[in-house]
């Protein structure tokens, strides 16, 4: 027996670890992870000490996309009676994680759900239930787990249970539910009073209720709540003051975000409006000035347009073709980007389909000529 635990000893070498692991290791390198697998199991069931560099293992096998293979290895740990009740839940966290990665939600659900029963790995075991529920578009779930979540980590979670709200207005508003999606918008404004898009929605039901009024303060908050999605809010807002005619006040409001805010859409707007209201001179007047004060693409589209209607020949040819080169330059810009993960699109997300984040794609705001900034976009 001596003379076998001396051998036993000089096999394990310096590092004291097992010729087996390195053998495992060497199939891994020579990328024969199914043989490496064996070889670690195997020694899983002579050695529980290895626990930790199973659990690597699995998650990077997942983190390849080899979920097969990561399901194994998890279900293998789970199996072993010798590992703690901490290591067996670390294993259980991990195969749930697998289940979520192959699609199988229903079985990485019950595995957390059986986690935060035993209060074992129950924050991130609620953090994932979070995002299936996500997945599953359960969003009483997905609130509910939210607030455990804010109970274990005693961090809030408002504005991302503002947003679990906002969807399930959105669902009531397609089924025609309005009392049910105001009572959700409610709720998410009392999660979050800062949250645009349940103020958007309110705004957008008590418009589509025949309240313009109402729906033009509720607009109004964007402005405080966050100016990067004014562009959001200023059609439907447009609307409104032609619907209760009163364009004095329009003009007023139109004026002072132009000043705040010398962005597309306020400046369209305006030039629109004047032209309507006051015709071709006092639009021209205001474009000039404007573009005096801050040159941007717009301001020259909407000034080239009004030349337009008093020009003819070649210089209306040209400026037709000036015009049209302007607008395309603007069109193939996208018109939203996330600013988390740089995901961009030409409509607005309120969970960006790249990086899942709320809230974080906002409108692109185009502010000056590209000749004079090196980028043609800026966020304010
Ligand atoms: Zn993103």
């Amino acid at each position: 027996m001596a003379k076998q635990e001396t051998r036993r000893k000089q096999e394990e070498g310096a590092a004291g670890l097992r010729p087996d692991y390195f053998r495992g290791l060497n199939y891994l390198i020579n990328e024969q992870p199914d043989k490496a697998i064996e070889v670690f199991v195997r020694m899983l069931e002579v050695d529980s000490d290895t626990v930790e560099t199973h659990l690597a293992l699995g998650s990077l096998f997942r983190r390849r996309g080899e979920v097969d293979r990561a399901i194994r290895i998890h279900q293998n740990l789970i199996a072993r009676p010798t590992l703690s009740l901490d290591q067996r839940n670390q294993a259980l966290l991990e195969l749930g994680q697998d289940y979520m990665r192959a699609g199988l939600l229903d079985r990485a659900e019950s595995l957390f759900l059986e986690l935060i029963e035993v209060n074992g790995q129950a924050t991130p075991a609620l953090r994932l239930l979070c995002d299936i529920y996500q997945q599953e578009k359960e969003w009483d779930k997905a609130i509910d787990m939210a607030r455990k979540l804010e109970g274990a980590t005693g961090k809030k979670l408002n504005s991302l249970i503002a947003q679990y709200y906002c969807e399930i207005a959105d669902q009531a508003r397609v089924q025609k539910d309005n009392v049910r999606a105001a009572q959700m918008i409610k709720r998410a404004l009392s999660a979050d009073s800062g949250c645009v898009r349940a103020t958007i929605m309110q705004g957008d039901m008590e418009r589509g209720g025949g309240d313009c009024k109402a729906a033009l303060q509720t607009y109004q908050r964007v402005e405080a709540q966050d100016p990067e999605y004014l562009s959001e809010v200023i059609p439907p807002m447009l609307g409104c003051y032609h619907a209760l005619e009163n364009p004095t006040e329009m003009m007023d409001y139109l004026k002072k975000l132009v000043q705040k805010y010398p962005r597309i859409v306020p400046i369209s707007a305006l030039v629109e409006f004047l032209r309507n209201q006051y015709g071709e001179h006092d639009a021209m007047v205001f474009v000039t000035d404007h573009l005096q004060k801050q040159p941007t693409l717009t301001g020259l589209v909407s000034m080239i347009d009004l030349q337009l209607a008093g020009s003819d020949g070649n210089a209306q040819s040209s400026l037709l073709m000036i015009k049209e080169g302007i607008e395309k330059l603007l069109k193939e810009n996208p018109l939203y980007r996330c600013n988390h993960c740089g995901f961009s699109g030409k409509s607005i997300h309120w969970q960006c389909p790249g990086c899942k984040t709320w809230g974080s794609v906002k409108p692109i705001q185009m502010q000056a000529l590209p000749c004079m900034q090196s980028k043609n976009t800026q966020r304010v």
